[in-house]
């Protein structure tokens, strides 16, 4: 089983969402389940809804799975590991106030060393423990051995004991710390691969050490993935526009291009434009690029165009907020010049404004316009103009331009012949 699990602390950034594609692909490869867990256990930085909005986006992405787990729905489970740690001697109750805490960092920065726990209340008596009415921790106590992992990206990975510390695994409250909930529910779910931001990997060893120490045997694999950067070489952050997927969707960037990009980036796949479903054929983790990638919106850009040229005519003009064929086809003549739904919008939005009736050519778009409304429709291009020559008595520029702003609204662009048949149904709705 795979999981992709976020926090409901904030809003998905493109990082989440390499990795809950990245999840998704491999659990399709793999043919396992992949099962969604909120991250929900740090009450304090939860934000209502969010929970809702991520699954919302995955669905947005076509990103499949087969449950949703809220994690402070196994609290209990998580402390009745830390009890059976505590039976098997392998944590221990701390006492240390936060305050003795505090003062052991100051004295660990005044001496330029790394702090870690002094292990002060690791070996009290029985009779201290119980008698000891102060708040308590729960400390899982440092492993003896080194940690290693061979991670999917980065390789060999060792960490010493010193490098884990004691964690605490229960807060005072008794709530299970990020890492020791996590490695729990690693186990509750069986999960076989973990792929997550490289943001994680100091986390990993304490997750190993944890379900080490549980005597569960079952070896998890693990690929962090790379930090993403922006063009500066920084690490993208969350005010980055471009680093939010809402952001992005408002922009006018289709779900396709996104995944496509966040795909592409550090990789080295066998095409440049591809959906989602043909990159389920080819992928393969082990290219992935162990150095961080590089945010390019012109590249996101150029992804959208391809991708907005392979949407037939109905889905593009969805998107463009119509229902009939005929406004994506209409769309498609703009492609070109657009790089987003928001360019091919703007396209489209003047064909059905008020035109200019005050300008130069304002007689013959008024003249134009009657006519249009009082007679049949016309079905061919060059029966249409015919009608409107004999009719008017129009002629030259003074046609030609007027008939060019009804049609298009502008005084330039496409091929009217191109235009009419794609707009003939809606001329009357124009003129009116
Ligand atoms: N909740 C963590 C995050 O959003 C992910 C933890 C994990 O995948 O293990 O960064």
């Amino acid at each position: 089983m795979l999981r992709f699990a976020p926090s409901p602390t904030g809003d998905m950034h493109i990082g989440n969402l390499r990795v809950a594609l990245f999840n998704f692909i491999m659990s399709k490869q793999l043919n396992e389940e992949l099962i969604i867990r909120i991250e929900d256990t740090d009450k304090e930085r939860n934000i209502e809804g969010k929970d809702k909005e991520i699954l919302d986006v995955l669905n947005l992405f076509n990103i499949e799975y087969s449950q949703v787990i809220h994690q402070s729905s196994h609290v209990k489970f998580h402390r009745n590991f830390a009890i059976a740690l505590m039976h098997d001697k392998k944590a221990f109750n701390c006492f240390c106030s936060t305050e003795q805490l505090e003062m052991d960092k100051k004295e660990a920065k005044e001496k330029k060393i790394a702090y870690r726990y002094l292990g002060r209340c690791e070996n009290l008596p029985a009779d201290q423990v119980i008698d000891n009415m102060a708040p308590f921790t729960v400390r899982l106590k440092k492993p003896l051995k080194s940690v290693s992992f061979t991670d999917k990206v980065k390789g060999k990975l060792t960490f010493e004991p010193n490098d884990i510390d004691s964690i605490i695994i229960l807060r005072q409250d008794k709530n299970p710390t990020y890492n020791f909930a996590c490695a729990c529910d690693d186990i509750l779910n069986d999960i076989s691969l973990v792929i997550r931001g490289e943001d994680h990997v100091s986390n990993t060893p304490k997750q190993i050490a944890i379900r080490d120490a549980l005597k569960y045997e079952k070896k998890i694999e693990y690929a962090h993935l790379p930090i993403i950067l922006d063009t500066n070489g920084q690490k993208m952050s969350k005010r980055d526009n471009a680093s939010s997927i809402k952001w992005l969707l408002s922009e006018g960037f289709l779900p396709e291009a996104i995944s496509n990009y966040l795909i592409l980036i550090g990789n080295k796949p066998p095409v440049e434009v591809f959906t989602l479903k043909e990159a389920l054929e080819w992928f393969d983790l082990s290219k992935i690029s162990k150095s961080p990638a590089k945010f390019d919106i012109d590249k996101l850009r150029f992804l959208n165009r391809e991708h907005m040229k392979r949407l037939d005519n109905k889905e593009l003009s969805r998107y463009v907020g119509f229902a009939d064929d005929e406004i994506g086809a209409l769309a498609k003549i703009y492609i070109d010049e657009c790089n987003t739904l928001n360019d091919l919008r703007e396209k489209i939005k003047p064909y059905f404004e008020p035109r200019d009736e005050d300008g130069e050519f304002g007689e013959g778009v008024k003249i134009i316009k009657k006519l249009i409304l009082k007679s049949d429709h016309i079905q061919d291009f060059n029966d249409f103009k015919e009608h409107v020559i004999n009719e008017t008595g129009l002629e030259g520029k003074n046609f030609l331009k007027p008939l060019r702003i009804v049609l298009t609204n502008s005084q330039d662009g496409p091929e009217l012949a191109i235009v009419y048949p794609l707009i003939k149904n809606f001329l009357k709705e124009i003129a009116s």
